[in-house]
């Protein structure tokens, strides 16, 4: 019996509310306040973050533990090079960018590439958002460019340029979670409505086709995805596989305590409900800290980021402590590198875990090593070098014989200038002119789909 059906089935089986039972200290839920926390908000009154937690502690999850056993379940399908993983979304999720048309704009993103990668690899696409919760941010320095304390995320404290926003609220966590679960409810419904029907999902595809000025190169796989559709429409397979589609929602375990409070244990099973699949950065991901231990006691898929100062010896430790049973899809390792790097620094990383037997997935971020300030003063990222770092995540892996699982990139559905490149070829000069993003700088619509096809290209040769 499948931990699924387990769970329909029992409903006298409650959730135990681990903070007032012996439960918390059983499966060690708060040993993290033990240890050295980096990216610690500034707080001005920490019994308010724990009276807010209280108030957490009680209300419905955003996600269901057999959803989250089944994305579990699909990530061991990556680790075993069966099935392919796409994650994306905002940096930074924001309170009023959490509209109707935003979140589904995203959604939609996310499918139109999943198609094409479908295609590409011949194999399931995961799609994972970075939906539905992704209000915490770290940040390299205390105080931004005007002075100000830094922005946080909207977990924590508002974007608004000004000393009073910037103090950082409690009461943000109770606005994150209802700002979640209205997202994930939404999502939920439209992508079983028929959004997510793949023939219009192609239909996006071939808009975008004829309107990109680099339409001409799609133009192929394009139509070869037409040809296949109409193949199995005339072979009568009407699959309900074909109309609907499951977006899973993942944010960065930053907030400890709100996850915490969003922390279920059934069954004897601690489950992290405030999303289906947490990572943790570059910035907090040190194996004595308080991210790595709470990680560690959660039975979700997890991930961890690394930079180019992480070494082989780090990364099999981490590998030990985050996944020591060795369960596959447990954990993914998402290498951040920059294009300039990867080629060098990560075949020795893949290589040494691979040795060793560890099950993870390797999923490339080629976003976050490629940031760097234009003369305008915009953060950016150029498409080419987050096209080459991709390239280069699939030579290393080519070349060691391992799987390439996946990618995590930061988007939207919209079409905003914050990246240079691309086939609109957005200038240096362009970028005032639609630059929204709360933190990091996103590929917009048209530069997501053409890394979508170029990296189904990659997948097929
Ligand atoms: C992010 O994913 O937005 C992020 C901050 O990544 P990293 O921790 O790798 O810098
Ligand atoms: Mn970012």
């Amino acid at each position: 019996m499948t931990q699924q059906w387990h769970l329909l089935r029992n409903p006298g089986l409650v959730p135990v509310p681990v903070s007032t039972s012996d439960e918390a200290e059983k499966y060690g839920l708060d040993a993290w306040r033990d240890f050295p926390r980096d990216q610690m908000p500034p707080w001005e009154d920490y019994s308010e973050v724990e009276r807010v937690c209280g108030v957490l502690d009680g209300v419905p999850p955003i996600v269901a533990p057999y959803e989250v056993e089944q994305l579990r379940r699909h990530l061991a399908d990556v680790c075993e090079g069966k099935a392919f993983l796409l994650q994306g979304g905002d940096c930074a999720e924001t309170f009023i960018d959490n509209t109707e048309q935003h979140v589904l704009a995203t959604a939609r993103t996310l499918l139109q590439m999943a198609v094409v990668l479908t295609y590409g690899a011949s194999v399931p696409v995961v799609k994972l958002g970075r939906v539905a919760g992704q209000y915490s941010k770290p940040r390299s320095s205390m105080k931004d460019a005007l002075g100000l304390p830094v922005y946080r995320g909207d977990m924590f404290n508002s974007l608004e340029a000004t000393e009073d926003a910037r103090v950082c609220d409690p009461q943000r966590m109770i606005r994150a979670y209802a700002n979640a679960a209205a997202a994930m409810n939404m999502l939920r419904a439209y992508l079983s409505g028929g959004m997510a029907d793949l023939r219009a999902v192609h239909d996006w595809n071939k808009d975008f086709v004829r309107s990109s000025p680099a339409g001409e190169r799609y133009d192929a796989i394009g139509r070869e995805i037409d040809r296949a559709l109409a193949f199995m429409s005339a072979c009568g397979v009407h699959d309900e596989a074909l109309h609907t589609a499951s977006l899973y929602a993942s944010h960065e375990m930053l907030a400890i305590e709100y996850d915490r409070a969003l922390t279920r244990v059934y069954d004897g099973v601690p489950y992290c409900l405030s999303g289906h699949y947490l990572w943790i950065g570059e910035r907090t991901r040190r194996l004595d800290g308080a991210h790595v231990d709470f990680l560690s006691r959660v039975a979700n898929p997890i991930g961890c980021k690394i930079g180019p100062s992480a070494s082989p010896e780090w990364v099999l430790e981490l590998c030990e402590k985050l996944n020591p049973d060795n369960i596959p899809g447990r954990l993914t390792i998402v290498p951040r590198m920059g294009h300039a790097k990867v080629r060098d620094v990560l075949p020795p990383i893949v290589e040494k875990v691979t040795a060793a037997g560890a099950k993870v997935v390797w999923q490339s971020d080629p976003m976050h090593g490629n940031t760097f300030e234009a003369a305008s003063g915009h953060k950016t990222r150029r498409f080419d070098h987050v096209v080459d770092e991709v390239l280069g995540f699939f030579e290393v892996h080519r070349q060691l014989g391992t799987y390439p699982g996946g990618i995590h990139v930061e988007l939207t559905g919209e079409a905003v200038t914050e990246c240079l490149g691309g086939a609109q070829e957005i200038s240096e000069e362009a970028l005032a002119s639609r630059y929204e993003t709360a933190c990091d700088p996103r590929l917009n619509t048209q530069q997501s789909l053409e890394l979508g096809f170029l990296v189904a290209e990659m997948l097929r040769h």
